[in-house]
This record gives structure tokens, sequence and C-alpha cells, in this order.
């Protein structure tokens, strides 16, 4: 299993490095998340959501996340410090497990009923973070906000209706 990296640096972390996988660690150090994907980098991938929830648990402006299968995923919960809290008022009405550190308090995954086979990742532990394809609740975006290049802005859910403001992609 490939140790996580202290740089927070991603410019510092090239390809070769996550070959065998890459993986983040919680900031106790308690949880690593390792993915095992050589594509992790090849596309754009990550997804931005802007949904109150969302910010909430990530303590920022939108969450950073990446969904993925959850067999190129392994979690390892050294201190047993992984748990679940049950958000059942998100904004799209689904039920949400939001897994975090109990310890650092670092939010860590999601899962509902409607994930399926994938997880959603949290990924801010991660040395270096796929780039976003989309965001969902562009609507609920702030003001001061700039558009990043390339990404497909949905007005709330993504593959619904485009944010009629957001730049062509
Ligand atoms: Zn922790
Ligand atoms: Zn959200």
């Amino acid at each position: 299993m490939p140790e996580p990296s202290p740089s927070s640096d991603p410019k510092s972390h090239p390809d070769s490095e996550f070959a065998q996988g890459m993986t983040g660690a919680c900031n106790c150090g308690s949880i690593t998340v390792t993915i095992k994907d050589p594509n992790l980098f090849t596309t754009r991938r990550g997804h931005i959501c802007h949904c109150l929830n969302c910010r909430k648990t990530s303590g920022s402006y939108a969450a950073s996340n990446l969904a993925i299968e959850k067999e190129k995923v392994t979690i390892e919960d050294r201190n047993g410090t992984l748990k679940e809290y049950n958000d059942s008022g998100t904004m799209s009405g689904t039920p949400i497990g939001r897994w975090f550190c109990s310890t650092c308090g670092n939010p860590i995954k999601s899962e509902s009923s409607v994930t399926g086979p994938m997880v959603i990742l949290k990924t801010g532990i991660f040395p270096r973070i796929p780039a976003p394809e989309s965001e969902s609740f562009g609507a609920h975006r702030h003001a001061w906000e700039p558009f990043i290049p390339g990404v497909t802005v949905y007005k709330i859910a993504r593959g619904k209706e485009k944010l009629e403001d957001a730049p062509e992609v």
C-alpha cells in the first residue's frame, strides 16, 4: 500500500508516484484511502458540489468529490475512528451516509441508496486532486466564484439541466 505523502504541493507528485495507486490520509493519520485506477488523471472526473450540506461537510464554499467504483478503493481504519453521520436532510431528499474521522473530523466518503456500486470520495485528503468534470447545484454558487474552464455546470442535479449563465463546454 503506498504511503501518503506529507507534501501539500500537487506539482511535487508526478504521475509515476501513483503507479501503484494514490493514497491519502486524514489529518490524524488513522484513516487512509487508496484509489487504484490507471486513468485517475487521464480524463476529467472530479465533481464539485455547491449544495448546503456538502458545504457544511467540507467546511468550504463547495465540496470536491470523486464518484468512483467501490472495487477500486481501499479504506484502512487503523484506530477504528471512521464514523457515519446519516444525513436525512439533503437537498435532493435522498438520505446519504457521510463518513468522517471521529478523531480529526476529516470528511472521507459519502454513500447512499442511489450511489450503487460507486462511492463518493472527499478528495481533500489526496496529494493530487483529479480535475473536475462537472459541478452540481451551480445555481447555488456564490457570485464571486469564478467558472473553471472545461467544467460543465448543472443548475441542480448532475446530468440534468445546465446552468444558463455558465460558459459553454
Ligand atoms: Zn483522522
Ligand atoms: Zn452536495
